[in-house]
């Protein structure tokens, strides 16, 4: 039996989809901080924690606005990106290669959102929804400006960044 019959459906599923995922990011970006060796890295990683949170109430809002109960619903892609982490930091030796391959799987989970929201805003844009709109463009720019920091990290040299980041044992 099908659930969802109008785009406006689709939407509010998206945006409880995306919800879910960006809580799960709040819990998966502070461990993901703790295993990077590199300081710009962790830096980044405690950055985008910040920016998560707020990514978070940003959907509230959004749903708010919709006049829809606020609600996550599982998201399995984030869930599977998160998994594929968390085996990998069990598997990886701290240091340089696990800072790459933190640096990758951050990037996955970006990807994905960046995906997810710019569907949503297309979306939003069909239907009017202008508050909507302007809200989850901020998270956009956010997302995009994350996967490209990952990307200027990973191009940086992590080896380089790794000596850094062993000198100093770790203030919040
Ligand atoms: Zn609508
Ligand atoms: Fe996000
Ligand atoms: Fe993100």
């Amino acid at each position: 039996m099908a659930e969802v019959g109008t785009l406006h459906e689709a939407l509010v599923d998206e945006l409880k989809d995306l919800y879910n995922a960006e809580k799960q990011l709040t819990k998966a970006l502070p461990k993901m901080a703790k295993n990077a060796t590199s300081a710009p890295l962790r830096q980044a990683l405690i950055s985008h924690l910040k920016e998560t949170q707020t990514q978070v109430r940003r959907l509230e809002q959004a749903m708010r606005l919709l006049d829809e109960k606020v609600e996550g619903k599982l998201c399995d892609g984030m869930q599977g990106i998160l998994k594929e982490g968390n085996k990998m930091m069990e598997e990886v030796e701290a240091g340089p290669v696990l800072d790459a391959c933190l640096i990758a799987g951050g990037q996955r989970a970006e990807h994905y959102e960046i995906g997810a929201y710019g569907t949503c805003i297309v979306w939003e844009k069909q239907m009017g929804h202008r508050e909507v709109v302007r809200l989850l463009t901020q998270t956009l720019n956010e997302e995009k400006a994350a996967d490209k920091k990952l990307s200027k990290l990973a191009e940086s040299g992590i080896n380089a960044a790794a000596d850094f980041g062993m000198e100093e044992e770790e203030e919040e």
